[in-house]
């Protein structure tokens, strides 16, 4: 047998799947998160040194005092200029009003003009910040207003302090941070692979213990059972069904193991016969001419028997077969059941047993002939075989507008009511001496009710002990198709 990897070669396994989803997304939200965090912890640690920067700068700034920059710019004010810068590990310059650069603690460009937009927007007191990360500076603007130191504050801004401050501080910790965050990244990973296979593993658990114990029943085990534990609604429900179809299955198992033994049984039975039969010829010496016709007799009965057992169990499989198919003809039924009493009437006539039949209104029905008077001979043959000796039978015949009915009805020896719901059953006879005197292989009835479901009729039986026993029968006058849809 072809396993499921021979015949799907790239199916992935749900496992498989389960574990890539869960690692993926996981994965896409430790990044997200962790990048997140690390552009805000980024801002965060720019913006603190710029605003650490300004702070100072503005100190300086502050100190400015004259009626112009360049008044305000003594040798003093120069040194700290100086100092400021190196503390910002860069350059400071300042402009005055029209652009032109009064100081440079570079000395690189003092007296010349410096335009530029940011310039013109701190003079009219904008500020401007920059970090740039790949030159490896941060670069502000600060508006300067300096003062007289007599007169009353002036706070007309008349120059702008721009600002090149080294970042390598927070480059270099960014870095750190940059490296410390990999790394996190890393063992995160390492913790959500190990995580998604744990979770993967136990998600399809339930339905490994599933296909465990299928594997089991396959391998013909029928007496195990599903447990339902630990496992979702849904493999729950399959187990549910499961238990059921293996209880099925065992029932199954069971009838065709007693079927099994009592085909051998009852074929076995009629070749015991004829083996005692012909063993006691035997061993008898000069027998009688007529002795030995009549066991000759007896043997061949018990071939007879032997024939009807196999025949009628011949009949039966044909019958059980699911793809059985019925001959469906329209048949005339008045006549169809007129014609089986004409057969049946001769055996009755033997124990002087009457066959009456009462026809309610002509019918027509959709029937396969041949499996019909199978199944209507068995009833009425039951009907005188199970007799008294001067009893009658009754075939009653009726219909409505979408069934008929065949009520067969004798005056015989009845059938128990314990035994009512067995005597369908193959093999079952009540009085198995009774049944095998009359030629019975207890197959009968069961083939009775094979043909009628097969025409999606129904059968019961109603009886008293002692007094006689009614069969009715019940089918659709137009043949029923699979489906259950009456065919046109
Ligand atoms: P058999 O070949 O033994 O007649 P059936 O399947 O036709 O087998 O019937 C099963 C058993 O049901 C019979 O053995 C008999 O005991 C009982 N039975 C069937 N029909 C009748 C009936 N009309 N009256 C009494 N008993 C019946």
């Amino acid at each position: 047998m072809k396993t499921t990897e021979q015949r799907m070669p790239f199916r992935t396994s749900f496992r498989l799947r389960t574990f890539l989803l869960i690692f993926l997304l996981g994965l896409m939200l430790l990044f997200a998160v962790s990048e997140t965090l690390r552009f805000t912890y980024r801002d965060a640690v720019i913006q603190q040194k710029l605003s650490e920067l300004r702070y100072t700068c503005n100190i300086a700034v502050g100190e400015l005092q004259g009626q112009t920059i360049q008044e305000a710019l003594t040798d003093n004010m120069v040194k700290e200029l100086g100092w400021v810068a190196d503390y910002c590990g860069g350059r400071l310059l300042i402009t005055d009003q029209s652009c032109r650069v009064v100081y440079d603690s570079f000395g690189a460009v003092t007296g010349r003009y410096c335009v530029s937009e940011e310039i013109i927007r701190t003079l009219y007191g904008i500020d401007y910040s920059k970090y740039r990360s790949g030159a490896g500076y941060m670069e502000f603007t600060l508006p300067v207003a300096t003062r007289s130191r007599l007169a009353e504050p002036d706070m007309t801004v008349n120059g702008v302090l721009v600002v090149s401050a080294s970042a390598s501080w927070v480059t270099e910790e960014l870095q750190t941070m940059t490296r410390q965050a990999r790394l996190l990244q890393i063992a995160g990973s390492m913790i959500l692979l190990a995580a998604a296979f744990i979770i993967s593993s136990s998600l399809v658990n339930p339905w490994k213990r599933l296909l465990y114990t299928l594997r089991q029943v396959l391998d013909g085990d029928l007496n195990v059972t599903f447990e339902m534990e630990g496992g979702y609604a849904e493999t729950d429900q399959i187990i549910d069904t499961f238990n059921g179809i293996l209880e099925r299955l065992r029932l199954l198992d069971a009838s065709r193991q007693e079927f099994v033994s009592n085909v051998s049984h009852e074929l076995k039975t009629p070749i015991t016969s004829i083996r005692v039969l012909a063993d006691s010829l035997i061993s008898e010496e000069n027998v009688p001419v007529d002795i030995y016709r009549e066991f000759m007799a007896d043997i061949s009965d018990e071939i007879d028997r032997e024939t009807q057992i196999i025949n009628d169990l011949l009949s039966l499989v044909r019958l059980d077969r699911s793809s059985a198919e019925l001959e469906v003809t329209q048949v005339n039924i008045n006549a169809f059941v007129e014609k089986i009493l004409t057969r049946v009437r001769p055996i009755a006539k033997q124990r002087n047993i009457e066959i009456i039949f009462e026809s309610f209104r002509p019918v027509t029905a959709d029937i396969d002939e041949t499996k019909f008077s199978l199944a209507l001979t068995n009833l009425v043959e039951n009907g005188v075989k199970y007799n008294n000796d001067g009893g009658f039978v009754r075939v009653s015949l009726n219909a409505d507008h979408k069934y008929f009915f065949i009520r067969v009805a004798d005056s015989g020896v009845g059938i128990p009511e314990d035994a009512l719901d067995k005597i369908f059953e193959r093999f079952y006879r009540v009085d198995k001496a009774r049944s095998r005197e009359t030629g019975g292989t207890g197959l009968g009835l069961a083939i009775t009710r094979s043909v009628i479901q097969l025409h999606q009729g129904s059968i019961r039986v109603d009886s008293e002990l002692g007094k006689g026993t009614v069969f009715t029968v019940r089918v659709p006058l137009k043949a029923v198709s699979q489906k259950g849809e009456a065919a046109e």
